[in-house]
């Protein structure tokens, strides 16, 4: 991402909606929001197989793995506004499992991206499952939207809920009540 141009960008948008970027408040603005945006979508510059590979640990355990309450930030692809809340990860392994900080990376390695919650969602598991071959992966994510909030749709105060099963979570009612029963939903 070439930072000077997306200041330039910022400060054209400040104008076409009336404002004076020489003003002081607004002078460091443009410097600022294209800073901010470089963090906000740092995902399409990290290499998936950097965030996974060095994390993955042998295990005989063939018990589920759960993390909850697990901070997701993204931006809504539809309005580059944030969404945001938590979600819920849990697996069984097969011989391999992930670190717990690793998947935290792997929820911001996508969320740090324009996103819509169910693909997020989507792609979190796909990577988990993925990265260590898992016999199964859940993930429950909730979340709002402040594209609904701010801009005065109804179901302003409503959370989002999406899933995505794989594999045995798929397959077996018994593998995902278990899950949701654990994650208390
Ligand atoms: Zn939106």
């Amino acid at each position: 991402m070439n930072e000077v141009r997306v200041q330039e960008l910022i400060r054209q948008l400040l104008i076409e909606i009336g404002e004076d970027p020489e003003r002081e408040g607004l002078q460091k603005t443009p410097e600022r929001v294209a800073k901010s945006y470089a963090f906000l979508t740092k995902g399409y510059r990290t290499d998936p197989a950097e965030v996974i590979n060095n994390a993955v640990f042998q295990s005989e355990a063939n018990n589920m793995i759960i993390a909850r309450d697990i901070e997701v930030y993204s931006l809504c692809e539809h309005h580059l506004l944030p969404f945001y809340g938590v979600c819920h990860i849990g697996y069984v392994a097969k011989k391999h499992v992930l670190g717990l900080s690793k998947l935290s990376r792997i929820v911001e390695l996508y969320s740090r991206r324009l996103q819509i919650q169910e693909r997020l969602t989507s792609q979190i598991a796909r990577a988990i499952k993925d990265a260590i071959d898992a016999e199964g992966v859940g993930v429950v994510m909730e979340c709002k939207h402040l594209c609904m909030m701010m801009r005065g749709v109804e179901k302003q105060h409503s959370t989002m809920t999406t899933s995505s099963v794989l594999g045995s979570f798929h397959h077996s009612q018994s593998t995902r009540l278990e899950f949701l029963n654990l994650i208390g939903k």
